[in-house]
């Protein structure tokens, strides 16, 4: 059995400051803990937590992984294209929008994850999330490429 699992992280009792961290924390966490603290821009880091977390997500189809990640404020996902068993997804207003421009970094890695192991819990078979766009990378927009082999 886990420590802890994705309805104990929603138990929350504080008087004074409620539910929410600014996402300059998030971000901080993120960009200087992770991307920038740890080797290889966290690259495997990224990839074991947000597994992980997604895992523990309670989803059983591709809709209700996407509204998590709405409802988890990372991003407003939306499916721009789809064939066979592939999607290709855009993110609205991204953790990481209004970051100075870095062109040749993709910062949104660990919620690409985060998707893949939400899609793992129902789908048997790998699953690969690509990040194809990055506000950072100067891209329009931050996007995912989600293959299920
Ligand atoms: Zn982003």
């Amino acid at each position: 059995m886990e420590l802890f699992t994705y309805e104990d992280m929603k138990k929350i009792d504080r008087k004074e400051l409620g539910n929410m961290i600014p996402l300059e924390l998030f971000r901080s966490v993120r960009l200087i803990g992770m991307y920038q603290g740890l080797p290889m821009n966290g690259k495997n880091t990224t990839i074991a937590v947000g597994r992980k977390i997604g895992s523990t997500l309670p989803v059983s189809k591709i809709d209700e992984v996407l509204s998590h990640f709405k409802e988890l404020k990372i991003g407003i996902p939306t499916v721009v294209d789809s064939k066979d068993d592939e999607y290709l997804v855009k993110i609205d207003d991204c953790f990481c929008k209004g970051l100075p421009p870095h062109p040749g970094n993709k910062v949104c890695d660990l919620e690409g994850a985060i998707l893949e192991g939400a899609i793992s819990r129902f789908y048997d078979r790998r699953v690969m999330v690509h990040e194809e766009k990055c506000n950072v990378n100067g891209d329009s927009c931050c996007e995912y490429r989600i293959k299920l082999l």
